[in-house]
């Protein structure tokens, strides 16, 4: 988690990327447990005059880069998180249908060595559906 807006650049250099103001935007949007954003969502929030090439390329730049997570939740919906601390690509997310946070569970990691004899692993899209422990409470 970047936890102040002033760290992100040296959190970008860390990746190799230099702080440029619009990926910074970018960053500074998903911050906070549990963030997950759409490219919609993310449109809505950056000002008026974002071009949206950039802002596809720039997710696309982060997901490779490891700094953003891709979550499919379904056909319709993928969303993006900032990876944190689990920098291991293929573990499973919780997604909470209440407050529609999701959370990394590094825990619930996916082994391609379990699939059966002659299959290729190429990636693996795994979430769970629930309710999250705050959502829980107020219910
Ligand atoms: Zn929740
Ligand atoms: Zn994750």
């Amino acid at each position: 988690m970047v936890s102040k807006s002033k760290n992100i650049p040296s959190f970008l250099k860390a990746y190799g990327l230099s702080g440029t103001t619009f990926r910074k935007q970018v960053i500074e949007l998903f911050n906070g447990e549990g963030t997950a954003l759409t490219q919609k969502e993310l449109e809505d929030k950056l000002p008026d005059e974002t071009d949206r090439v950039t802002l596809y390329r720039t997710l696309k730049l982060f997901t490779e880069k490891g700094i953003l997570h891709k979550i499919v939740i379904d056909d319709n919906i993928q969303k993006y998180k900032l990876a944190g601390s689990f920098k291991r690509k293929d573990h499973a997310h919780f997604y909470c249908l209440n407050c529609h946070k999701l959370f990394c569970m590094p825990q619930l990691e996916i082994d391609p060595t379990q699939l059966p004899p002659g299959f290729e692993y190429y990636s693996a899209r795994l979430v769970v559906e629930g309710v999250c422990n705050k959502c829980e409470k107020k219910l």
